[in-house]
């Protein structure tokens, strides 16, 4: 990742210069980089212009209050769905990112190769919130009658290809693995993203639900950057077995870079398999929603609703914002600064609040839990402006 722009941190400090907003009193929590401290954050032109105590407010267009809030960097969904109509599962960004934090999206394969110049053109670009996508291999695959592996062999190229000419919004290809999404034919779809992936030097990532095909058949395909989503499903096609321990080459796929994300969803998330995988030693690399409108109105609300899942199950408030923000950032890699509030990075930037009381969570079984924390969303700011629930 190239160096950052220089700051013009010493000057505000001084209150010698201006800045377009100032976030003062809050406690910056930024988890990539180990930092926490009680300090003043300065935005200028889109970026993070200084991270001082007490900048003078002089200079600034708009004083923010943050007191008795984490300010942290914008938080980054790795695993959502905000593509518009076409699979009829999608929500819009900017007004949930307004009252949840998440400055950058991913869209988890909504569309297919033949749809990303309308994902750039009326997804991508009119949003505020920065949005990037995974390509769906066969989207269109509702005809019986077709030999359906042919049909998506056929449509290798063409999504390699669509993949690597807009790699600025496209991370890489999407595939269903498992025995409710496409039947007997999941592994050989699986095979051929891992041809598309090969060829092209495309990550992929793979939603597991039931075998088959088996964990381990899974696993062997998987390489270093690919992303196994829905990672603490319940089903058949999860990363542990009956007795709670990782199935075979789970682990292995961890050592050699591949990433475990939560995708919650309304059917992928379960309260009992995630703490038996934390038990485990297997922390998911990220945390992400699988946000869509069956579940938007739960049990998955939004992104901080689930981070506090992870909270309730012991995970540190660091660790569970690391991967919400660094984590996901460096999957994306796009973007020089994402994930963090260093200065001269972007200016996405999200105001928490830790409330305390007694907080229903539930999980995608209907399992609730009572949690005495959850993190909840007080402001958002992308690309250096405040975004409100308006739009
Ligand atoms: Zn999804």
């Amino acid at each position: 990742m190239r160096a950052l722009a220089a700051p013009a941190g010493a000057a505000l400090a001084q209150g010698a210069a201006r800045c377009d907003i100032l976030i003062k009193n809050g406690e910056v929590v930024d988890a990539g980089r180990g930092f926490r401290q009680r300090v003043d954050v300065a935005v200028l032109d889109g970026r993070i212009a200084a991270l001082e105590r007490n900048v003078p407010v002089a200079g600034a267009s708009e004083v923010i209050d943050a007191r008795g809030l984490l300010v942290v960097p914008g938080l980054i969904d790795l695993h959502t769905h905000c593509y518009h109509g076409a699979t009829g599962l999608s929500v819009e960004a900017d007004p949930i990112a307004a009252r949840s934090g998440v400055t950058t999206w991913v869209d988890a394969g909504s569309f297919g190769s033949d749809q990303v110049a309308g994902f750039r053109r009326f997804v991508v670009t009119p949003q505020q919130v920065r949005i990037f996508g995974y390509i769906h291999l066969y989207p269109n695959l509702r005809n019986p009658d077709v030999d359906v592996v042919k049909y998506v062999r056929a449509e290798m190229r063409r999504t390699g290809e669509a993949a690597v000419a807009n790699r600025d919004i496209v991370l890489g290809v999407k595939v269903y693995v498992g025995a409710n999404m496409n039947g007997r034919y999941s592994l050989e779809f699986l095979k051929i993203a891992r041809e598309i992936g090969d060829r092209f030097k495309l990550p992929l990532m793979a939603h597991v639900s039931f075998a088959p095909p088996e964990t381990p058949e899974v696993m062997e395909l998987m390489r270093s950057g690919d992303v196994v989503t829905h990672c603490f499903n319940t089903h058949t096609l999860g990363i542990l077995d009956q007795a709670g321990k990782l199935k075979a080459g789970v682990k292995e796929a961890r050592a050699r870079g591949v990433l475990f994300d939560v995708g919650h969803g309304a059917g992928s998330f379960n309260f009992a398999v995630a703490r038996r995988a934390l038990d485990a030693g297997f922390p998911p690399d990220t945390i992400s929603t699988d946000l869509y409108d069956v579940n938007v109105a739960g049990p998955v609300f939004d992104l901080p609703t689930t981070l506090s899942k992870f909270l309730y199950l012991g995970m540190s408030l660091e660790d569970v914002l690391m991967r919400a923000t660094a984590s996901p950032a460096r999957v994306i890699s796009r973007v020089p600064g994402l994930g963090t509030l260093e200065v001269g990075a972007p200016a996405d930037i999200s105001l928490l609040a830790i409330e305390d009381g007694q907080f229903q969570l539930v999980d995608s079984q209907k399992n609730a839990v009572t949690a005495a924390k959850r993190i909840v969303s007080r402001l958002t700011i992308s690309r250096g402006r405040r975004l409100t629930t308006r739009l």
